[in-house]
């Protein structure tokens, strides 16, 4: 057991080669730890000559809670100056990265704290800043620092077998609630975000592949896409070898957006207004997206009676029954007969007598047949699909109402990109 009150004092502050000088305690202030650092650091480096002390400046740091308070670290420097008149280095002021790095409102360990909470635990940059007593951009700007040190890592991702290809609103903004799109960009089989680029287009997304290996380039077996023409695009050109998926969560999606259109024109047609609370075919949409299987018999009757009275035509029931058919794709297990199940019934709901909406599904179909059956053909199961779906609620959760890319990048990356958090002691931040 430690007696000696430096000692003691020291131990306690726990910073490597500094004495304390002093600790300030103000009523319902932080507590102030006043640090000199042992090693003077007086000699020039280019002359080898002893410097001038210049100055003594004093650089208060926001530095980890104690003991329950706020506490900001007094570090007591020295500015030296090089006593030759021609010499290249001029003045300089002392350093030690254990303590901060230049230019950091934070301590090093209380900025590496701060991107672990912010970053990993997904808390909220505010809050974390409540907690040190400083303000927001003083812990963000530690954990853009460190965080990007980490998500840039060489070893965070190697080799990808299946790379997903997803559109995710990021925010809404401007007196319109402009929507803000970005496209990650995910390593399905491992549930990892890999990147997030701005846009939906395919230019960003393209020059991030560009930016990959060939060799790395060549492992991707599979890529798995929403049914957008966009996307496509980048896999043809940049991934010609591997082959195209399309994403089963995003198949039945369209389908249900397709019943959800035919529903809100039968409405229209039948009613002369949109949906009301008192309608059938309002009172049933939520019903009419759930899996049939999904449905309780007293669900399912309701429905059915619903349907009855709100659809004269039966076009909203079709629509529904072409849903269910396109989820059945999915429990085919093989191939071949999914393929004869998925062009007959891209056959079927093309036909003159469909719901328009319908006819619409039917191409939808047609044109993405191959990719929709390359599914049974990757034997991926639905794992990996659900692993992306919760991927993406997690990076939204993490980062949704960002108005700032680099800042919702780098905090969807910390959150669901898989970093290496053993090495956030020993990272240099950027
Ligand atoms: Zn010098």
């Amino acid at each position: 057991m430690e007696i000696d009150p430096t000692r003691m004092c020291e131990l306690l502050v726990g910073l490597p080669d500094v004495d304390v000088v002093g600790v300030e305690d103000v009523a319902c202030g932080p507590l102030r730890v006043h640090v000199r650092c042992r090693e003077r650091d007086r000699w020039c480096r280019e002359c080898g000559v002893r410097a001038r002390l210049k100055d003594r400046p004093k650089i208060e740091l926001v530095d980890l809670p104690a003991f329950g308070r706020r506490t900001r670290l007094v570090w007591h420097k020295y500015r030296w100056q090089c006593p030759e008149p021609n010499c290249p280095r001029g003045s300089w002021i002392q350093t030690d990265h254990r303590i901060a790095w230049p230019r950091m409102a934070l301590t090093d360990r209380a900025a590496r704290w701060a991107c672990e909470q912010v970053g990993r635990y997904a808390r909220s940059v505010n809050e974390v800043a409540g907690e040190l007593g400083c303000d927001w951009h003083t812990v963000n700007e530690a954990v853009i620092a460190y965080g990007s040190a980490l998500i840039d890592h060489p070893d965070r991702f190697g080799p990808v077998e299946a790379l997903g290809l997803d559109e995710v609103l990021f925010v809404r903004t401007g007196p319109y609630r402009r929507q803000d799109f970005s496209t990650q960009l995910v390593d399905v089989s491992a549930g990892q975000l890999l990147d997030v680029v701005p846009g939906r287009s395919g230019k960003a997304p393209s020059a991030w592949l560009a930016a990959q290996d060939q060799a790395w380039r060549d492992l991707v077996r599979w890529g798995t896409l929403d049914l957008s023409g966009t996307y496509r695009s980048v896999f043809n050109a940049m991934l010609p070898h591997a082959t195209q998926i399309a994403d089963p969560f995003h198949v039945v999606k369209h389908a249900n957006t397709k019943l959800d259109e035919c529903r809100r024109r039968v409405q229209n047609q039948t009613m002369g207004h949109r949906g009301r609370k008192t309608d059938p075919l309002y009172r049933c949409r939520r019903l009419l997206t759930k899996a049939d299987e999904r449905l309780t018999d007293h669900a399912s009757t309701k429905l059915r009676g619903l349907l009855a009275a709100g659809d004269p035509d039966g076009d909203v029931a079709t629509a529904w029954r072409a849903k269910e058919a396109v989820r059945d794709i999915y429990t085919h297990t093989n191939a071949a007969l999914a393929m004869e199940w998925t062009e007959r019934l891209a056959y079927e709901l093309t036909a003159a007598n469909q719901p328009i909406e319908v006819r619409s599904l039917g191409r939808t179909l047609t044109k993405w047949k191959h990719q929709i059956v390359a599914w049974h053909h990757a034997h991926v199961s639905n794992g990996p699909t659900e692993a992306v779906n919760n991927l993406i609620k997690r990076v939204k959760r993490a980062a949704f109402g960002f108005t700032n890319f680099a800042n919702y990048r780098i905090r969807s990356l910390l959150y669901a990109g898989k970093p290496n958090w053993e090495l956030l002691e020993t990272i240099t931040p950027h």
